[in-house]
């Protein structure tokens, strides 16, 4: 009889199973697919660490989630700096003087803040003046081009918010409600990295390799699959951690969670450099992907030696309808999944030898170090 069967070898996984051993607990982790490090997993092609489920980049102000991480890999210095391209026109995000420069070829904080007042002002003193209101009375934006535009003026909308948005959603954003932006950060200074983030960067040697330390000297068991022999499963652990998805795990019987997806189209080009940076998104509305990742400027275009690498890795990524059988990318935060997720959160608590962890069994978003830090809490939590 082992201790814990841990289904799911993704961060949660990895960090509960590593935790569990250094405490001197028997430990098995499985998971379905032919690879360790879940949704971090990155794939060698030509020497270099493509994220095949989705560009990753390590990113936290939590002290405590650094200093274990970095006992697992050394972080390299990347800052995720990202380029819009609007038809051939290049902007630098998140919106800072850069942006504004290239866009009105403004040159002071002032200038900047001035013309954004002033695009802002004429639109919401145009909107009332169709409501049938005058200048000075509340703005209630309706949809979110409204909001966007009451927030950050017209040109910035129609060239850097606009056709991402919509391809995002798959719908025009007049048709979008208005709560989907709140704030749109606009930085008076010359700062392009994307994250306020006290620690930031990219595993050498890829995402693999640093959750394999996590997993050394443990049993992992690749390609196998809950679901195939729950019963054995079940019979051989006294406890289980289940980081699949919470609805499956009770058949479905309440109905099925929804998820947001993506689909990736990778290319390896016979190029040293397609693009020149890790991340472009495409802001106009025609181009039908949403961004091209080009992987090998996150470890800044070297390979295990310090080498260039002759060719590139592209993905480009589109958004698409998620329908069940997909791969479950981003839970969808409304009130009908809400609801049934409390459902299942309810059945979940009368399983007493089950805990229910990561972004699938809790069905939430949660970035890298917020996946680590709630694995670190169940930890201190039950294995003391
Ligand atoms: C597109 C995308 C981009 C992201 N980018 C970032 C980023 O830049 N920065 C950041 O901090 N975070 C990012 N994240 C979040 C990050 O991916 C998660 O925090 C992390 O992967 C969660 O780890 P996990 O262990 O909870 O889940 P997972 O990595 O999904 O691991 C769960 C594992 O369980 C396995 N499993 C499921 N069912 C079964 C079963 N029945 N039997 C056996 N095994 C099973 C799965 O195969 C999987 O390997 C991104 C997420 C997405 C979707």
């Amino acid at each position: 009889m082992i201790d814990y069967l841990i289904v799911g070898a993704g961060l949660y996984g990895a960090v509960f199973a590593h935790e569990a051993a250094k405490a001197g607990k028997k430990v098995l982790v499985i998971d379905k697919r032919p690879n360790i490090a879940g949704n971090v997993y990155t794939e060698d092609v030509e020497g270099i660490h493509v994220h095949k489920y989705g560009a990753h980049i390590f990113h936290t102000n939590n002290t405590k989630v650094w200093n274990y991480i970095t006992k697992f890999a050394t972080f390299n210095r990347f800052t995720n700096s990202p380029v819009a391209n609007y038809k051939g026109e290049l902007y630098s995000l998140p919106f800072n003087m850069y942006t504004f420069n290239k866009m009105w070829s403004v040159i002071t904080p002032d200038e900047a803040k001035a013309k954004i007042e002033s695009q802002k002002k004429d639109y919401i003193v145009a909107k009332l003046a169709e409501r049938g209101l005058s200048e000075g009375d509340e703005f209630i934006p309706e949809n979110l081009e409204e909001q966007a535009i009451s927030l950050i003026g017209t040109d910035i909308y129609e060239k850097l918010i606009k056709g991402y948005t919509e391809k995002q959603w798959g719908r025009p954003c007049t048709e979008l409600p208005a709560f989907i932006i709140k704030r749109l950060p606009v930085r008076l200074t010359f700062d392009n990295n994307y994250f306020n983030a006290l620690y930031q960067g990219i595993p050498v040697g890829g995402y693999t390799k640093m959750v394999a330390n996590m997993l050394d000297g443990i049993e992992v068991k690749l390609n196998t699959d809950y679901f195939s022999d729950r019963d054995y499963f079940n019979s051989i652990a006294e406890k289980i951690i289940y980081t699949g998805p919470i609805d499956a795990y009770f058949d479905f019987k309440l109905g099925t969670l929804e998820y947001r997806s993506v689909r990736f189209e990778n290319e390896v080009l016979d190029i040293p450099n397609f693009q020149g940076n890790a991340a472009v998104n495409y802001t106009d509305r025609e181009t039908p992907w949403t961004r091209i990742i080009e992987h090998k400027w996150f470890e800044f275009g070297k390979g295990e030696n310090g080498n260039d690498l002759p060719k590139t890795v592209i993905s480009r990524e589109f958004s698409s309808e998620w329908k069940p059988g997909d791969e479950p990318y981003y839970p969808v935060n409304d009130e009908k999944n809400g609801k049934l997720y409390n459902k299942y959160k309810e059945l979940a608590a009368s399983e007493k030898n089950v805990i229910f962890g990561g972004r699938l069994g809790e069905y939430k978003y949660y970035d890298m170090d917020a996946v680590i830090a709630s694995a670190l809490d169940m930890c201190d939590k039950v294995l003391n």
